[in-house]
């Protein structure tokens, strides 16, 4: 897994269905491996405690002046605030949490040093603890009961994971069980595709006819793809595979020159239903490039314009430029979302009031009126639920009504939480689908991709343009409808999977400083999507400019 030579691999997703042999063991498995996952992170919780206990620093200089400065920011608000016109003197205060921002980075740096010399000074005892750390970690695996490569991949995924808390400063968490989960198997060496069709004793796929995926009617097409995979879930006492089997659509090939490197079976929750997908990940070991060779600025962020909702501008070094735009049929897809969230909460409150005033009016067991004292501040249709269950347990005289309508209501509930699941699902992964085709045609023509270097929580909304406020998406509507996150992440990993280059630059000035002449100047944004630049009066689409502008800043870099 670790140091060897990484050769570009590519990702197939299958979907299956529930297994015919082998689910029992298969969820066994899944329990198992998040139970591990609990146990590493005990072991990380109590392993930080006691290097925290040696690490620390006595009378710590950081903390009280903190403390100081939140005091003063208090101060400096209510003065603002008593004074409505805003015309307070605060500059004296201010002068004070500047210099005590001043203190706070000395003492910093002095902490700092002070912790460096506890690391140096408690140097053995820190080593024992990284010593007992890991044999606790290899002792958790090694009971666990996992196959090994399961095991395996709970250690390495808690490797990263406590380094990147560590970094972050953060805990690690603990995760619930909640019947979802993954297993996998794994060739050191790579299994040849040929060899999926035969007798491996890690996985083993029923053989698919070239027609399923050449033949040109696409009902053929569909029927042939159908076949059945079993891959290993753990071993039995003679060390032989115990095996989960799934009927599965292998809707497109594995290129016969690929090494199948690893496999997952994997079980996730949509809505109250289970469904299973296999993910084989491949590596791609053809000669010629995976990638063209242009270079292409993409200037990401999302604003809604005349046609939709546009997420990216992208411009390149043939002249050419253009949009990704979600379209109006996606937008409205999600935005049944809401719409049926605001269904089912109507349904929920008329229930609730229902209850209520047949509460008030009848006479009922004790453990009911106890159970509906709170009933006024529920938000959860589960906690309705869950009464439900217990009042078909213990049925009273007189309940016949009230309970009739309550067992309507869970049933249309349920109907509706399902309808909004699936619905959720679908609108995800039709935008994944999307953003994944847009990544893989910037990966067919460039071999350097150019993006801002930016914190996407830091990433502010685009302002709309006047050509685009008709029927208007609310603000937070738009940012999650467009998850630029996610498109960022499609492209990082597509140019990853081929080996392209990807720079990110610095994003300032891009929106503001014009392409053309290099002149900069600041502008309401919001006022026209369409701008003409005071200096050399050329006419810009606002996103074209900053694509050009990233394109132009990666070429420097580069150079
Ligand atoms: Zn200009």
């Amino acid at each position: 897994m670790f140091g060897r030579e990484s050769k570009p691999c590519k990702v197939y997703e299958y979907g299956c269905l529930q297994p015919v042999a082998g689910e029992e063991v298969l969820i066994e498995e899944m329990h198992c491996r998040q139970q591990l996952w609990n146990k590493l992170v005990e072991i990380e919780r109590a392993h930080r405690e006691k290097v925290r206990e040696i690490l620390v620093v006595p009378d710590d200089p950081v903390t009280p002046l903190m403390e100081r400065l939140k005091e003063l920011r208090e101060q400096i608000k209510l003065a603002r605030k008593k004074e409505r016109t805003g015309k307070v003197d605060v500059t004296p205060l201010q002068k004070q949490a500047r210099e005590l921002r001043e203190q706070i980075a000395t003492a910093k740096i002095q902490r700092n040093e002070a912790k460096k010399l506890a690391r140096e000074t408690n140097k053995d005892a820190l080593d024992q603890l990284e010593k007992e750390r890991r044999e606790a970690v290899k002792a958790a695996a090694k009971v666990s009961g996992l196959y090994w490569v399961n095991a395996e991949e709970v250690r390495n995924n808690y490797e990263i994971a406590r380094r990147r808390a560590m970094r972050d400063k953060t805990e690690l968490r603990f995760h619930r069980w909640d019947g979802t989960g993954k297993v996998t198997v794994r060739w050191q060496k790579g299994l040849s595709v040929p060899g999926v069709f035969k007798n491996d004793t890690r996985m083993q796929i029923d053989p698919v006819p070239e027609e399923a995926w050449e033949h040109p009617t696409r009902s053929v097409r569909r029927k042939k793809s159908r076949t059945r995979i079993r891959l290993r879930v753990t071993s039995d006492e003679k060390k032989k595979p115990v095996w989960v089997e799934l009927p599965m659509v292998m809707h497109r090939p594995i290129p016969e020159e690929s090494e199948i490197r690893c496999a997952s079976v994997i079980r996730e929750k949509v809505g109250r239903k289970y469904r299973y997908k296999v993910v084989i990940t491949a590596t791609v070991t053809n000669n010629y490039p995976l990638h063209g060779n242009g270079t292409i600025g993409i200037d990401l962020g999302w604003r809604q314009v005349k046609d939709g909702l546009r997420v990216a501008y992208w411009a390149d070094d043939r002249g050419e430029h253009g949009q990704l735009l979600l379209e109006p049929e996606i937008l409205h897809e999600f935005n049944k979302l809401p719409d049926l969230r605001a269904i089912r909460d109507k349904h929920f409150n008329e229930i609730k009031s229902e209850l209520s005033a047949w509460a008030a009016n009848n006479n009922k067991p004790d453990w009911l009126t106890e159970e509906l004292k709170t009933i006024n501040a529920w938000r959860s249709p589960g906690r309705l639920v869950a009464l439900i269950f217990r009042w078909s347990v213990q049925r009273f005289e007189g309940d016949v009504e009230i309970y009739e309508k309550l067992e309507y209501w869970r049933k249309r509930e349920n109907h509706l939480y399902d309808w909004e699941a699936n619905l959720r699902d679908q609108v995800h992964r039709r935008r994944r689908e999307i953003y994944r085709i847009f990544a893989a045609d910037v990966i067919k023509k460039y071999g350097t991709v150019v993006l801002e270097d930016f914190d996407l929580r830091k990433v502010a909304r685009k302002k709309d343009a006047e050509e685009g406020t008709r029927g208007s998406l609310p603000m937070d509507r738009q940012r999650f409808i467009a998850s630029v996150s996610e498109l960022r992440l499609a492209i990082q990993n597509a140019c990853a999977r081929a080996g392209a280059a990807v720079y990110t630059v610095d994003a300032k000035y891009t929106t503001v400083e014009c392409y053309e002449c290099g002149h900069r100047e600041n502008f309401d944004a919001s006022a026209k999507l369409m701008r003409t630049c005071p200096k050399c009066k050329k006419l810009w689409d606002q996103d074209y400019n900053a694509a050009i502008n990233l394109l132009h800043r990666g070429v420097e870099v580069r150079k």
